[in-house]
């Protein structure tokens, strides 16, 4: 079974560009624009990585990290942030509310999946290592 991403983003062009380069790399996406459809949706389907954006509009991706973590089932997975290039402060929150790392804001395409996938490969290591 192809790794499975939830990406949870509120922006509509985020959404569609890193979903389709996601795709490209024969990851499943699942999508969510809202923090709590977010949430119930990493619940419920165990993805293998979350990407998360930071600047969502109910709440905010580091209480969104914060609780992901507060569920044991979700420990382990890779969550990382998607956080702004202008906005320095943002990264060391996103790690201080238990993101594994963080992608900046915009993305580049040509180092987006390399980045993704050395992500996926930490949580193997870890995974390997526990
Ligand atoms: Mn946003």
């Amino acid at each position: 079974m192809n790794p499975r991403i939830l990406y949870i983003e509120d922006n509509e062009q985020n959404l569609y560009l890193v979903t389709f380069l996601l795709k490209t790399k024969g990851y499943e996406v699942l999508q969510a624009q809202e923090s709590r459809e977010g949430i119930d949706m990493a619940t419920r389907e165990k993805p293998d990585l979350i990407l998360l954006d930071i600047q969502l509009p109910s709440m905010d991706g580091y209480t969104v990290a914060r609780l992901l973590r507060g569920n044991p089932d979700l420990a382990k997975t890779p969550i990382v942030a998607l956080t702004s290039y202008a906005m320095p402060g943002d990264r060391e929150k996103a790690l201080a509310s238990g993101c594994t790392g963080y992608i900046e804001k915009p993305i580049n395409p040509d180092t987006f999946l390399n980045q993704i996938a050395t992500y996926m490969k930490t949580d193997m290591a870890r995974e390997q290592a526990l």
